[in-house]
């Protein structure tokens, strides 16, 4: 037996690491783009101002208290989620055959669904990451009792592996941390490879609205696989497109071939559960609920996803466009066709090296910068230093 005294030290989280580095910094052009959370273009987080409404109204409402939720989650805000990510008009929620719990976040959407596929799937098959992936997503599986193995990303002619009856995890939009989404042929063809492989589609879908701007557009690619008849879960966060990071509100969707299976996989995502969390955080839910449930404020988050997603996307033209101005070597097409709240540069280890170190910039090793770190105030010192480092 070991003794708790010789417990390892473990390393800190890299992205945690880096923000820590960042604040440290004096210098005053520092730049972070590490984190992946959303910024303004002052630099500073931003509060959706749908969701200061809400919240407004949620505080002084007198009906509200703080009791626990039901353990599956607040019954609307898991039918609104579901009706989101699939569309209102879904024949699989006309059929009944949809189940979802309220999680901690997308990473507790994660968790929930390995813990259950560990428990109901197969502990025994691997589940396949896209090489790369969000860094989360290895330990996640592997607390779990899941085996991690790799397949490259993106291609869906590479089936040459053995690998009948696994789980596959596909980013259902904003692949994290390459910023590169499959076309819809490309989804097409890997639904083909899933469907004769006869593998289990594991979606984690944490940008929804966030990439494109648009709701529907980013929930193509599970909507399509509903469509061919997969049973799949689906891994919803509101953390990006609502701003609601800390509160936590998440979603975990089960697409099943009938109704009887969906009370089923309900009853035990129940159990689980209750042995996991009792039951889930309210106010971010709440939040969620009312926006969701109301065409207003829905209206409103539109907007206000469309703000953001639209500041991203004037980063990415202004980041190239700088590139290009100033002549740095390579093609920076790339930086303009990715999505969502990454961009994988390119940039290689040494280089990161020398924008940390010369330049203040942080990033991670692999070159990944989160737009939403950029500004029009800082994107030419960026594409500068860029410009510096790859010369
Ligand atoms: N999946 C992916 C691919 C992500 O990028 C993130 C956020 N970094 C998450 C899940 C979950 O984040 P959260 O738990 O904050 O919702």
């Amino acid at each position: 037996i070991n003794s708790i005294r010789t417990v390892p030290l473990a390393p800190p989280d890299v992205i945690f690491n880096l923000t820590a580095k960042y604040k440290a910094d004096t210098f005053a052009q520092k730049v972070n783009l590490g984190v992946g959370a959303y910024r303004d273009d002052a630099g500073k987080p931003w509060v959706l101002p749908v969701v200061k409404k809400v919240e407004q109204a949620l505080v002084n409402d007198p009906s509200r208290d703080h009791e626990y939720l039901p353990i599956l989650g607040l019954p609307t805000f898991r039918e609104a989620s579901i009706r989101l990510i699939l569309g209102a008009d879904s024949p699989a929620i006309k059929e009944n055959r949809v189940t979802a719990a309220q999680t901690i976040s997308g990473t507790g959407a994660n968790h929930l669904g390995a813990l259950f596929l560990s428990r109901f799937y197969s502990k025994e098959v691997p589940i396949y990451l896209s090489n790369p992936t969000w860094a989360n997503h290895k330990p996640i599986f592997n607390n779990v009792g899941l085996e991690t193995r790799n397949y490259a990303y993106f291609n869906p002619k590479d089936n040459g592996l053995d690998i009948d009856g696994s789980i596959v995890l596909l980013h259902a939009c904003a692949h994290n941390p390459t910023g590169v989404d499959p076309t819809q042929d490309q989804w097409k063809a890997i639904a083909d490879v899933i469907e004769s492989k006869k593998l289990f589609p594991f979606f984690d879908c944490a940008y929804q609205g966030f990439a494109s701007g648009d709701l529907d557009r980013d929930a193509w690619a599970v909507r399509y696989f509903v469509e061919r008849g997969f049973e799949l879960l689906i891994c919803q966060s509101y953390a990006k497109n609502f701003g609601l990071y800390g509160q936590r509100a998440g979603c975990l969707t089960f697409v099943l071939k009938n109704s009887d299976a969906a009370a089923r996989v309900s009853s035990q995502l129940a159990k689980l559960q209750r042995s996991e969390i009792s039951n889930p955080p309210a106010h971010g839910a709440r939040i969620v609920d009312r926006v969701l449930n109301n065409p207003e404020l829905y209206a409103e988050w539109v907007e206000n996803l469309r703000e953001m997603s639209s500041r991203i996307k004037n980063m990415r033209d202004a980041l190239r466009d700088c590139l290009i101005k100033s002549n740095t070597p390579g093609n920076w097409d790339h930086i303009t066709n990715q999505i969502g709240m990454f961009s994988f540069t390119g940039l290689k280890a040494p280089q990161v090296a020398v924008l940390k170190e010369k330049f203040h910039i942080y990033l991670t090793d692999n070159g990944r910068i989160s737009m939403a770190g950029l500004s029009t105030s800082n994107v030419e010192y960026v594409a500068n230093s860029i410009n510096h480092v790859v010369n």
